[in-house]
């Protein structure tokens, strides 16, 4: 992906398509459009999945909450979006192997009722994902469920079920969209904001004005049809199209605390703790080589800024450390993030946890903007498509989907066997970091082990206990479009959500080697440094206040 060629061709050529918002829904949709035959334009005022899209649980599932809802509240359209979710999970499975894969989850149950009501719940999980189901769930023993989760308390739980859904690197996963549509010839770029929009004579919009927000220039982008896949902000654009617009989205935001494993012990399967005092599920999972644990659901304002914070990360630690034979403590958070969901209101009285996760694509009559609204991640494909779809009936063109086949870059050709042959022919390379880099970059980790076999300096790490190197700022810089310090280590090099205190040891080396690559002045390097540090200082504080003396300051002029 080139950012510069991407800028020119959105200034002066005329696109059928431009989609507004570069999250899971706006990613999935270039490619949706761009797969078809269209000429699709992909704008995002931050970064790629800067916004929700890279602070999910990074699940790729139905949602057992939501089965359990459905039975209980006879609601047939949260059924309908679990099977949904559920025929999804296994195509985002194929479509990126190396970024998504099955997890097994275990969930305690404290007597044989529960034991029996969650063995049935997650039998008819599994029946409604059909020809698509993963392995069977099924009950455990005590001494079983101690194989596959060895933390457990043996005092906090009788039996337990165990069952499979999918997880995935949500960051990397919607790079991989965005770069897919890319390499199909969409025209892709980063850090543009769509400002307001020009109408035709009959209040059209036939043109959006985009900031670059990297140099403030601004320019106008034509294109036959607009969608707003904008997030909790929809109702903003909405809004600036049409003024007379309600307002349809409500946010709530979910905290993860991170922690190393160690804090846990090692185990591959997760930990689904099946009820809170407040009527939450909640996940302990293992992810990247740490414990990922989430996630709370309050209102919030859907354009804030959303931080982990002291209550929630109390919150999480306790609920699960009820399970656990080694209780966790706050001070073993290592990192976290928050993000805020963006929910579709059908009433302005529910509250955020009783809204349901789908979502519907609106045509405004009177200016023809497309807007998508609501979902999850795990859906990303069909909200597209459905979008798309809409798109492609303004544009009298009729073509299908091909989204369901798509390998995204990095996935065509990866197979469980991808490593060992990685392995063998990068023989000189350190087999930690061959295996992280296949694990991250799939068929592209050539292309990162091609920048070691030029330069061995770059197979150093960034910091000492993670396995990122510095060939891959090099080739963020060059292939991912990371232009800032946050776009390389919370998205393509996601250390600033597993460990704040790395992120921050990681700047220097990180900084030089980005503005070097991108011809950053001494100047903005150091500003992006300052920047980026004291973004990774707030996320600590907000977590976890601490005393001025034990600030970090590595990096700070
Ligand atoms: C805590 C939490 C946990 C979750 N866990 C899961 C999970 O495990 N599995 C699952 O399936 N789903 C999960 N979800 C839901 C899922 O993450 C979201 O539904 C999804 O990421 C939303 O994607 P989006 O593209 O619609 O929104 P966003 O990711 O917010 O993307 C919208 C983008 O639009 C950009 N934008 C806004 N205004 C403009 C403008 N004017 N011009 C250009 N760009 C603009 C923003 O910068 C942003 O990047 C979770 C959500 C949360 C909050």
């Amino acid at each position: 992906m080139n950012r510069s060629t991407s800028l020119h061709a959105l200034q002066t050529e005329q696109f059928d398509i431009c989609i507004i918002g570069g999250g899971a829904s706006g990613a999935g949709c270039a490619l949706d459009a761009v797969s078809r035959g269209l000429k699709t334009a992909l704008i995002e005022r931050d970064d790629f999945s800067s916004a929700t899209s890279s602070s999910s649980t990074k699940l790729v599932h139905g949602g057992v909450r939501y089965l359990e809802q459905a039975f209980k509240k006879f609601d047939p359209k949260q059924l309908s979006m679990v099977r949904k979710g559920l025929y999804e999970r296994q195509t985002l499975l194929r479509i990126a192997p190396h970024l998504a894969h099955p997890l097994a989850l275990v969930t305690p149950c404290k007597n044989w009722f529960a034991g029996l009501y969650f063995s049935i719940g997650l039998k008819l999980y599994d029946l409604l994902a059909g020809s698509r189901r993963m392995a069977p769930s099924r009950w455990l023993s005590k001494k079983e469920a101690l194989q596959y989760f060895p933390a457990f308390s043996t005092t906090s739980f009788q039996s337990a079920v165990l069952y499979y859904d999918g997880q995935f690197d949500d960051a990397r996963f919607n790079l991989g969209l965005a770069q897919t549509a890319a390499q199909l010839g969409a025209s892709v770029a980063n850090h543009c904001q769509a400002i307001r929009f020009e109408t035709d004579e009959q209040g059209q919009i036939k043109a959006a004005l985009v900031r670059d927000e990297l140099t403030g220039d601004t320019f106008w982008l034509r294109a036959k049809v607009f969608v707003n896949a904008t997030g909790t902000r929809a109702d903003m654009l909405r809004q600036k199209a049409n003024p007379k617009q309600a307002t349809r989205m409500r946010a709530s935001k979910g905290a993860h605390v991170v922690l190393p494993m160690s804090a846990v012990g090692p185990t591959s399967a997760a930990l689904l703790v099946p009820e809170t005092a407040d009527g939450r599920v909640l996940f302990a999972i293992p992810w990247r080589g740490h414990y990922l644990i989430g996630t709370t659901d309050t209102e919030a304002d859907p354009t804030e800024t959303p931080y982990l914070q002291p209550d929630e990360a109390e919150y999480l630690i306790e609920h699960v450390s009820q399970y656990l034979a080694k209780p966790l403590t706050i001070d073993q958070v290592r990192g976290g993030f928050a993000g805020l969901r963006p929910l579709l209101q059908a009433d302005p009285n529910a509250s955020s946890k009783s809204l349901v996760r789908d979502h519907e694509v609106e045509i405004d009559g009177q200016t023809g903007l497309v807007s998508l609204m609501g979902g999850k991640w795990t859906t990303y494909r069909l909200m597209a498509e459905d979008t798309i779809d809409a798109c492609c009936t303004r544009l009298g063109v009729s073509t299908k989907s091909k989204t369901d086949e798509l390998i995204l870059i990095g996935g065509d050709g990866y197979s469980p066997t991808f490593v060992q042959s990685l392995l063998s022919h990068y023989a000189s390379v350190d087999p930690a970091t061959v295996t992280h880099l296949a694990e991250t970059y799939g068929t592209q980790a050539n292309a990162v082990l091609q920048l070691i076999e030029e330069t061995s300096s770059l197979a150093e790490r960034l910091v000492d206990h993670h396995p990122f190197v510095k060939a891959e700022v090099i080739y963020a810089a060059r292939a991912e479009m990371a232009h800032t310090l946050e776009d390389l280590l919370l998205r393509r090099i996601r250390l600033g959500l597993v460990d704040w205190r790395a992120a921050i040891a990681a700047t220097p080396v990180a900084a030089q080697l980005l503005g070097a690559e991108l011809g950053l002045t001494t100047t903005e390097v150091q500003r992006q440094q300052n920047e980026f540090v004291q973004y990774m200082q707030t996320c600590m504080e907000q977590a976890h206040p601490i005393k001025e003396e034990r600030r970090i300051t590595v990096g700070l002029n």
